[in-house]
């Protein structure tokens, strides 16, 4: 089938594809709770003829499956959004409930992409007769890092699957030829002994004061660890008033660095800052590693075809109104960030990046978040690539994003990713010298030694 026509199908899909971004941008859930939307892609794929299989153990997860035979292939869709990121589709910060979710990282329109590339596929092998199967995969909780994806890898869900592709929003459109940093959560409870802050100090001893001296030891050992890690923390418990000395405080932290190893070896170095903040204020602590995300691996045979149909399909064309709205949300980012955008993807001319970035860019714009996903790529080849939804200097988790979300400038995203994650599963079921030439290198290069991260419930 001429690509040409591939385009086709999605276009005709496109009101559904509207509707599915629209509705979940509308209705954000956060991971864990991820009902609606879940029930909805159920619905959407289950019309459009797909055989919906549940999970056990993951009630907002499925697979929907069309087709039979090799190869398999996997489209994850996500669909969670981010706490306290509640934001209209309007330039200004404005949320439509303070302090609810919204959709910052865009996952509105990663789910329904996906979704409808899955749809469109199974069009694509009834005209064509195609041998193959293709799998949408519901992933919730992608944001949590510690279960989704991770959870399906460590139930053997991608076991029998030859090639997984997926997409994310952002405000450029590349390859990520291996992306994203590894992630690890653990948490730090401290015990201490509650007593009067005034009338007997001396009984008392202070868990958050553990609290802090762990996070000050922990930033002196930043300057002893690789530059490429990130160590970030935060709490939710600290104490009552003043005058009660903290009998209870917590310490949560992520760990991320380029390979779950490194994780490994400054997770135990924190443990002990942990031990000696114990010690030093007499308190007690357990440390309680949650779970954590793989890196990316790369696979550069798969990431040439990605780069092949993301220069092949045609780019999105915005309406006038469409770039003003565009214009007056970059003005709302931080300059700075907005000048180095500008030049690192070449928009000079429009607040979009309007083309496809070279092979390497990826290189200059590396990915220093984290995503669950990373534990499919150790199973089975797999392709993420990034799709400009939102304007240039516009980051994830903001409410910047947020806004973009929920208007037709980042549906056209969503829309050219459609196509784009269409056609190359198109290739793999069409062409057996790149699929092979995927499938071995991602055996030359596999990792002997990965399991997922054990899961705690
Ligand atoms: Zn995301």
């Amino acid at each position: 089938m001429d690509k040409k026509k591939i385009y086709d199908i999605v276009d005709s899909l496109n009101p559904g594809l509207e509707e599915a971004c629209r509705y979940i941008w509308q209705n954000p859930e956060l991971g864990g709770s991820e009902e609606k939307a879940s029930a909805y892609f159920r619905d959407m794929l289950g019309k459009a003829g797909f055989e919906i299989h549940e999970i056990d153990g993951m009630p907002n997860a499925f697979y929907a499956e069309y087709g039979s035979g090799k190869p398999v292939i996997a489209i994850l869709g996500e669909y969670d959004a981010l706490p306290g990121l509640s934001q209209k589709a309007e330039a200004a910060k404005c949320a439509v409930t303070e302090g609810a979710p919204g959709h910052g990282c865009g996952h509105n329109l990663l789910g329904s992409g996906a979704a409808t590339a899955a749809v469109a596929l199974k069009e694509v092998l009834d005209k064509d007769g195609l041998t193959g199967t293709i799998r949408f995969y519901g992933c919730p909780e992608e944001e949590l890092l510690i279960k989704g994806k991770v959870k399906m890898v460590y139930y053997h869900l991608f076991d029998d699957v030859d090639f997984a592709l997926t997409w994310h929003p952002m405000c450029h459109t590349l390859v990520w030829d291996g992306a994203a940093l590894a992630n690890m959560s653990a948490r730090f409870y401290f015990t201490g002994i509650s007593s009067h802050a005034g009338a007997a100090p001396e009984k008392g001893r202070s868990a958050l004061d553990a609290v802090e001296l762990m996070n000050v030891g922990v930033n002196y050992l930043r300057e002893h660890v690789i530059d490429k890690a990130r160590i970030h923390y935060t709490t939710n418990s600290g104490g009552l008033p003043p005058n009660i000395v903290p009998p209870k405080a917590d310490s949560w932290y992520f760990v991320r660095a380029p390979h779950m190893s490194d994780i490994r070896e400054i997770i135990e170095r924190i443990k002990k800052i942990a031990e000696g903040a114990a010690l030093m204020t007499e308190t007690q602590v357990e440390s309680v590693i949650e779970g954590g995300c793989c890196e990316i691996r790369a696979n550069h045979a798969l990431s040439d075809l990605v780069q092949e149909n993301l220069e092949a399909c045609p780019l999105p064309e915005y309406t006038a109104e469409e770039l003003e709205f565009a214009r007056a949300l970059q003005k709302e980012c931080n300059p700075a960030v907005v000048a180095r955008d500008t030049a690192l993807f070449e928009a000079y001319d429009s607040p979009m990046m309007q083309k496809v970035g070279r092979r390497d860019l990826h290189l200059a714009a590396p990915l220093t978040a984290s995503t669950d996903g990373g534990d499919v790529s150790f199973v089975v080849p797999m392709h993420m690539f990034a799709v400009a939804c939102w304007p240039v200097g516009v980051a994830p988790h903001t409410w910047q994003a947020a806004a973009a979300n929920g208007t037709t400038l980042a549906e056209k995203g969503a829309l050219y990713a459609a196509k784009v994650l269409a056609c190359t599963a198109y290739d793999l079921l069409t062409k057996p010298d790149r699929a092979t030439a995927i499938t071995k290198e991602f055996e030359a290069t596999k990792d002997p030694d990965y399991k997922p991260m054990p899961q705690l419930d």
